[in-house]
């Protein structure tokens, strides 16, 4: 898709100045080509030059994080934390370790951060951070010392009215409990509300962890329910075993639907049964395995190793592994195999072809700065139960969350009504999301 030219020329300069960053390339174009109808719109926000500012991050941070290894051999890793925009409140956003961390991927992260936590309406900035740490075959004791080694430099950007991370790839409780514990001796403060994520006996909410996974199927729920459908019967598959998958695995079988595939990154395992949670959890919450040992617990089910996930037949796809996985050669695949519906729990899971291809060809299609802010929102909830040293069951919390996600499925549809393009979540998702935090630049002046 084109952009004007007013457009052309900021995204000109986006990728000037910052070069060998694709991912925030990629992300940044999506939102400019949805913007264009807002500013002849709202022109006070061209003349604040809005736009232009919100691709700028306030802040980027990037550290040595020293570590050794069970052996007592020494490595190095890079951490980083880029501070986005902190209008509607402080920095929110997770931290990712994984070897492909890269400051471009982080400025991707975090860009689509601010938009989402925009869009789900609660006093949240955007941030996101994380380090090139391998967690993968790591000891405990090795992800312990990481975890202290990386917040021993982190922690004086954070604070509850300033900085709170929480996790994303490759960070989950036990890690947000070292970084925590760390923050903490360093600090002498028990400041709960620094990050979220945190176990439930020590300040954590329910439904944190399977916030993102049951958001995600929430905001398909409403989706579907534009077109007078909902999710009974359906056959899904859905990438990914981590945090997010497991848990869109559960909403979804709750609501009646069929997942027949899920995958890591080994390989992917057809289950055209459905897939057993129990045994999923087993193998990827408590052995942190890989997916192939799923198969000795389920023998109606295939391990095909390096296979494509998206080559096997479905009507809904929900992407929940990472940025890029779903190509157009996949959504052509997907289509032609009757899929209708493609939702995303990870970050930019879908190339912008893919997204294209899918759209022209009449299918639902759910971004994930709106379908999984699930995940950010139950964190602005813990944010809000630590502030009144209060915690709710898991009903009381799981209500909020559905609430949220229907709210965020009105506004991106609403809006998308409103700038002439029906249907279509992602301009709906980023012109609602842009107008909440650009409104908010305007009222905070030039800062
Ligand atoms: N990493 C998650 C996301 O992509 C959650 C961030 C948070 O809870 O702060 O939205």
């Amino acid at each position: 898709m084109t952009l004007d030219e007013k457009l052309e020329g900021i995204y000109d300069d986006v990728l000037r100045r910052n070069p060998a960053e694709p991912e925030f390339h990629q992300t940044v174009h999506d939102v400019l080509t949805s913007i264009g109808p807002v500013l002849a719109k709202h022109p006070d926000l061209a003349e604040h030059k809005i736009i232009e500012r919100i691709c700028e991050p306030e802040r980027q941070i990037i550290f040595r994080v020293p570590w050794q290894d069970d052996a007592g051999e020494v490595h190095i890793s890079r951490g980083f934390r880029v501070e986005f925009n902190a209008a509607l409140g402080p920095y929110k956003g997770g931290l990712r370790f994984h070897p492909s961390t890269n400051l471009g991927v982080v400025k991707f992260l975090g860009f689509e951060q601010t938009f989402k936590n925009a869009l789900t309406a609660m006093p949240i900035g955007g941030g996101k951070g994380g380090a090139d740490f391998d967690p993968k075959g790591r000891s405990d004791d090795e992800i312990m010392r990481f975890c202290q080694s990386f917040m021993t430099e982190m922690y004086r950007h954070l604070g509850e009215y300033t900085d709170v991370p929480a996790g994303d790839i490759g960070v989950g409780e036990r890690e947000i409990g070292y970084l925590f514990g760390q923050y903490r001796r360093i600090t002498n403060r028990y400041e709960s509300g620094v990050l979220t994520g945190k176990g439930i006996g020590w300040g954590g909410s329910q439904v944190r962890t399977e916030a993102t996974g049951y958001g995600t199927v929430f905001f398909a729920r409403e989706m579907l329910r534009t077109r007078g459908d909902d999710l009974g019967g359906k056959t899904c598959v859905v990438s990914g075993a981590g945090n997010v998958a497991i848990y869109a695995i559960e909403k979804l079988e709750q609501l009646g639907a069929r997942v027949i595939a899920c995958s890591d990154s080994s390989g992917a395992v057809h289950a055209p049964r459905g897939i057993r949670l129990d045994e999923l959890k087993q193998v990827k919450l408590s052995e942190r395995g890989r997916i192939a040992r799923y198969v000795e617990l389920d023998r109606d089910a295939t391990f095909v190793e390096h296979g494509n996930i998206w080559d096997i037949p479905c009507d809904l796809a929900v992407p929940s592994a990472t940025q890029n996985e779903l190509t157009r050669r996949d959504a052509a695949t997907l289509l032609r195999n009757g899929c209708t519906m493609v939702v995303e729990g990870a970050n930019m899971p879908t190339t912008p072809d893919a997204v294209r291809l899918l759209e022209e060809a009449g299918a639902l299609f759910g971004p994930g700065k709106a379908a999984n802010a699930g995940g950010v929102a139950t964190s602005a909830l813990e944010m809000q139960q630590n502030a009144s040293r209060d915690s709710w069951t898991f009903e009381h919390t799981e209500r909020r969350l559905e609430s949220i996600m229907t709210s965020i499925h009105r506004i991106c549809a609403e809006t998308a009504e409103a700038y002439a393009t029906p249907g279509n979540y992602v301009c709906g998702a980023n012109i609602a999301g842009f107008l909440r935090v650009g409104r908010a630049m305007v009222a905070l002046g030039l800062v």
